[in-house]
């Protein structure tokens, strides 16, 4: 045992003599190739290191006029173009390099990409879409394939959108259902919008095919078979958001009130609601329950129902509601620890610069490091009075 440990020291400083050695092959390495160059290189690397991008841009502009074919210098002077804003300088060289012939078919690949950036940059929408379309099927077509997206979307092109998402699943391996159920939904409601039901329903089924958890196909379903003329299908669409995602509910709530009530649903509604409210107890679920109680059950009930809302889920707005309905406050306890609550994050400082806020006024911010960024006054009296 002993012997075998002793062998084990003898190789450790080996290893290390070893990697010292080639440290210093590569650094020579390094060195014999960097005597090669010429100074300005390091001149413009210095300058660039310095974040002085104009002065590295001259120099570097210098050596592209002595270096024709040098094409990494090319890109390296028109990415610095880029990032200073001229792109349009930025544009003509990388145009030049594809005229220019002399590069093969990866480098041209990538100097399309570049180019098509360079237009995107400069907002040229159409040019950028046109080369990032050329890359499709080439080496560079995942890195073009982002920014295409990311046009089509802003150009609202939702059926491209759509494809483009579908090629990037299949060549990054990566699904993007909610991306391309939310792009369904966007081609959903554009139909719907311009009255063609048909289009919208055939889109809302392709949502729920491409995320079947997206509750928003259901909102824009419901609507739509409400406007059919179906208020049951349209109550059965909204239901379904419980079981997609109930965190959705407040944006069904409403509708389904308002819808039941409508058309003599009340009393199922009213059972539904008060169950969702249980789920998701906010706000806009509590008015939606509130509504249509109200309506079917009468004034008691809705004061009843508030008065329950307040003792589980005490909060200021549920309160609020309880005085709009008249009802007397019975529990004086909880709306003075909601209002403590309230109070002291009201109470507490905030910075001007950096918007932490604090419980004592500090002259310079924790968080940011600023001087006298806060304000002597207390976060509720800044929102009043600013
Ligand atoms: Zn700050």
């Amino acid at each position: 045992m002993l012997e075998i440990e002793y062998w084990w020291l003898a190789v450790v400083p080996a290893f290390f003599a070893l990697g010292w050695a080639a440290a210093r092959i590569d650094i020579r390495q390094v060195i014999r190739e960097a005597r090669d160059l010429p100074r300005a290189y390091f001149r413009a690397l210095n300058l660039l290191v310095s974040e002085d991008t104009e002065r590295a841009t001259d120099v570097l502009v210098e050596l592209a006029r002595a270096e024709r074919g040098n094409t990494e210098l090319q890109l390296a002077l028109a990415g610095l173009f880029r990032r200073k804003g001229e792109t349009d300088r930025a544009i003509r060289i990388h145009q030049n390099l594809l005229a220019e012939g002399g590069l093969d078919t990866e480098a041209k690949q990538k100097v399309t990409l570049e180019l098509a950036l360079d237009f995107l940059a400069a907002g040229l929408l159409d040019r950028a879409e046109g080369e990032l379309r050329r890359l499709v099927g080439t080496s560079q077509e995942a890195r073009a394939l982002p920014p295409l997206l990311n046009l089509y979307a802003a150009e609202r092109e939702w059926q491209k959108a759509i494809e483009t998402a579908r090629r990037l699943e299949e060549i990054t391996g990566h699904p993007r259902p909610h991306e391309i159920a939310q792009h369904w939904c966007e081609v959903a409601q554009h139909a719907f919008n311009h009255s063609d039901d048909a289009g919208a329903a055939a889109a809302v089924e392709a949502a729920l095919a491409a995320n079947y958890k997206c509750t928003r196909a259901n909102l824009i379903g419901g609507r739509l078979a409400l406007r059919q003329g179906d208020p049951t299908r349209a109550l059965a669409c909204w239901q379904r958001v419980e079981s997609q995602n109930a965190e959705d509910l407040p944006l069904v709530a409403g509708l389904i009130a308002e819808t039941a009530l409508a058309h003599g649903n009340g009393q199922a509604a009213a059972n539904l609601l008060r169950g969702y409210w249980q789920q998701v107890p906010t706000v806009d679920v509590l008015d939606a329950a509130l509504r249509v109680v109200l309506a079917v059950e009468g004034e008691d009930a809705a004061r009843a129902l508030l008065a329950e809302a307040v003792l589980q889920r005490p909060s200021i707005l549920a309160v609020s509601r309880q005085l709009e309905h008249g009802s007397p406050l019975g529990d004086i306890a909880t709306l003075r620890q909601l209002l403590g609550q309230h109070t002291r994050r009201l109470s507490q400082y905030r910075c001007k610069a950096c918007g932490f806020r604090a419980r004592s006024h500090y002259w310079q911010c924790p968080a940011c490091s600023a001087w006298e960024t806060y304000p002597a006054r207390r976060v509720e009296e800044l929102n009043i009075y600013d």
